[in-house]
């Protein structure tokens, strides 16, 4: 017979890495933002998947694609062309507005080809000097002459090597050493800062990667100004301005991408998660010829990169995302949430330290354990017990970032919800 949810964990458990710990709902079937359990118990889905199903669980659309894609091709690796991946690249960079893109799978791919490139370009273009021979015995100097990545506090670009190497994160880091070198930090937020690090050290930095809005640090919105001041340092320091949109991008914050916000062109962007509708993992990297010409053949790659079945997900992800207006609708019902979650924080003064977010990327930061008795994890358990699944961050955050389609009605369902939670303590 089927196996219930209560056995499915425990298989899970038994036979998979522990690198997660989830909340514990076992996701059988999904439709736009409703979820539902081996037991057929619904749940609306206020994750949705990290910000990977903008466009809804299953998209029909998508759907289609799909099916009638795997019926005539899904790999031809790049050693050949293919028929879909050429109309993907013209797409995504029309879209954007950027000369070109490069084609990866996941999210942290997409920084991994991100950080390659502006290395590349720091030494054939900016005119970094490459000492590699005597890197070792310079480095023992503390005069290494080499491409430096800036990186931001509170960051998260993913879980390879070079993505952790960025973090500040302790459980990110530790155990994992010898990091990536080359790697200078700066806080969040603060453009003085980035302008110290930047004078110092402006002549050897090749680029600043950074998150728009840092997600999994909590939703962390920059203070107003900051994305543009960030902009003209780069052109002053002739240093890459890297922008992680894996998250941020796709119209997840009520804008295309969230830089938008402050009306500024990033010289790299990097896309992912609901690039691929929460169907195929498809990543991208979007640049400039001057900058991205700077990688050629055998330099970077990857066997699924470019691949047709992810490239037709692509292509109808980016319609979606422009025929429903999603950038819009994640504007106005973002406001929506953010004002009924405002009106419970009047109730919950004491339960509730803050609401912020832009479109639909929110969170709702709670007082620490001690002033109020109950964590993130156990609101989140308690909303799952109400039919709403929510992930905490850290200990005191909670993310509410459901699909960009879904409704008025099911957003105020949630808020209800989030009430009865707090009335209940
Ligand atoms: N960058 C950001 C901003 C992210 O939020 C994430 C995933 O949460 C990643 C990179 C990594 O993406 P992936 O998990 O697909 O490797």
């Amino acid at each position: 017979g089927e196996l219930s949810s209560s056995d499915l964990i425990q298989h899970e458990i038994l036979y998979s890495a522990h690198n997660y710990h989830p909340i514990p709902v076992v996701f059988a079937r999904a439709k736009n933002a409703l979820v539902w359990d081996p037991e057929g118990r619904q749940y609306l889905d206020f994750l949705s998947a990290y910000s990977a199903v903008n466009q809804g669980h299953c998209h029909q659309k998508i759907l289609d694609v799909l099916v009638e894609q795997s019926q005539r091709l899904t790999l031809s690796s790049r050693a050949f062309h293919n028929d879909k991946f050429p109309t993907f690249a013209r797409l995504l960079t029309r879209i954007f507005g950027y000369d070109m893109m490069l084609p990866m799978n996941t999210g942290a791919e997409g920084v991994e080809t991100a950080l390659k490139l502006a290395k590349k370009w720091g030494y054939m273009k900016k005119g970094i000097t490459k000492d590699e021979a005597s890197a070792s015995v310079l480095f023992a100097l503390q005069k290494i002459v080499q491409a430096l990545i800036v990186s931001c506090c509170g960051c998260f670009h993913g879980r390879t090597l070079a993505a952790v190497s960025m973090s500040c994160d302790n459980d990110a880091t530790r155990g994992f050493s010898p990091l990536l070198g080359g790697n200078l930090k700066v806080d969040f937020g603060d453009a003085d800062a980035l302008e110290s690090i930047f004078k110092e050290h402006g002549d050897n930095i090749a680029g600043f990667l950074f998150e728009p809005i840092q997600g999994e640090a909590g939703v962390i919105v920059p203070p107003e100004g900051y994305l543009r001041k960030v902009r003209e340092l780069c052109s002053k320091y002739n240093v890459l301005m890297i922008a992680d949109e894996i998250q941020t991008g796709m119209a997840r914050t009520g804008r295309l991408l969230a830089v938008e916000w402050e009306n500024v062109r990033p010289d790299v962007v990097i896309l992912g998660k609901a690039l691929g509708a929460g169907v195929l993992p498809v990543s991208a990297v979007l640049a400039d010829k001057e900058v991205m010409l700077c990688i050629q053949p055998g330099e970077h790659g990857s066997t699924f990169g470019g691949n047709p079945l992810g490239s037709a997900v692509g292509i109808a992800s980016l319609e979606i995302v422009q025929e429903e207006c999603l950038a819009e609708r994640a504007e106005e019902l973002g406001e929506k949430l953010r004002e009924s979650l405002r009106e419970l924080q009047v109730r919950h003064p004491d339960v509730i330290k803050e609401v912020r977010g832009r479109g639909l990327l929110n969170a709702v930061e709670m007082h620490p354990v001690g002033s109020s008795k109950v964590t993130a994890y156990d609101v989140c358990l308690a909303l799952k017990e109400r039919g709403i699944l929510a992930k905490p961050t850290h200990n005191t955050i909670i993310r509410l970032s459901p699909p960009l389609t879904i409704t008025e009605e099911q957003i105020q369902e949630a808020v209800k919800a989030f009430g009865s939670v707090l009335e209940d303590d």
